[in-house]
């Protein structure tokens, strides 16, 4: 497997989403965050990709990040995604026969008992501390970009130039692309427009759009996109609109809706809501609706 496929899985991860109920809906951190502390573990000499253990250390090193990163309604347990990573494809628990997969629960007592190994390439792809590298800033952009903003990475090589189709400013990764159309349903967050071929799930005329560019910010996280129609992606990232805290659509005064029809459609936008994903978890967050608006073309 090439390290620019295991990347896009690793954007894919099926964290799960909390609920509305609970307030502050967000996306799950455990799963990243127990990669993080076993990418660690593997830099330390303390696990290898084909066998890590479940130990205090890895416990240590999960809580030590979550404790930057929980929201309210987080509980501090590496069990869950120590067991249920195995659902992403590319991790395995073992009992501690080493040949048994785990479908229980897993306790603070197990320690020194079971452990995991990753699996499907992962195992080798992994072993190289420069992919790990790579995978832990992939991880950071895409889960928990705030780390990241106090003090941005050295610029990141990119291991996806090869294979990406669009212009970095664009997305970083198709993972990004393909997370945004999912969430937005392939619409237009400014005009509603869906055209999606039945061809392919790649023929859409949707972007996904970064709020705060990732050359600027180093974040792909969901809330930092948006899906727009090719009209008006070209036409935020030029300042002549922009979605607004207050979750509407705001129009430069540089646009003249007698001048053209172009315009008169650009002009109309004004006051309209952005439309958005059913999610809440995945709403575009303040500080990017925020940085769109305050750059807006008077
Ligand atoms: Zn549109």
């Amino acid at each position: 497997m090439l390290l620019a496929a295991a990347i896009e899985r690793l954007y894919d991860l099926h964290v799960g989403t909390t609920p509305v109920e609970e307030g502050c809906p967000h996306e799950r951190p455990h799963k990243p965050l127990l990669l993080l502390a076993v990418f660690d573990l593997i830099d330390e000499g303390l696990a290898t990709p084909e066998h890590i253990p479940w130990c205090q250390a890895l416990r240590d090193r999960f809580t030590a990040r979550f404790l930057l990163v929980r929201k309210h309604n987080d509980q501090n347990n590496p069990d869950l995604p120590f067991r249920y990573l195995a659902g992403d494809g590319f991790w395995q628990a073992f009992e501690a026969n080493g040949t048994t997969p785990i479908r229980r629960e897993i306790r603070v007592s197990d320690i020194g008992k079971v452990f995991a190994r990753f699996t499907d390439g992962f195992q080798y792809l992994t072993a190289t501390p420069a992919n790990r590298q790579l995978m832990r800033e992939a991880l950071m952009s895409r889960y928990f970009p705030h780390l990241l903003s106090s003090h941005p990475p050295s610029p990141i090589p990119n291991p996806l130039s090869l294979v990406a189709d669009e212009p970095l400013e664009y997305g970083r990764s198709p993972a990004f692309r393909r997370k945004i159309l999912e969430i937005y349903d392939h619409q237009c967050a400014a005009c509603g427009l869906r055209i999606r071929l039945s061809s392919g799930n790649d023929v859409s005329f949707i972007d996904a759009a970064h709020l705060i560019p990732f050359s600027e910010s180093h974040n792909d996280h969901p809330t930092n996109g948006l899906a727009l129609c090719k009209n008006h992606h070209w036409a935020m990232d030029r300042d002549i609109i922009a979605p607004g805290p207050d979750l509407h659509w705001h129009v430069s005064k540089l646009i003249d809706p007698r001048r053209s029809n172009g315009e008169k459609d650009l002009h109309e936008l004004e006051g309209k809501s952005v439309l958005l994903p059913k999610d809440p978890a995945f709403h575009p967050e303040w500080e990017g609706l925020s940085w769109r608006l305050t750059r807006l073309t008077a």
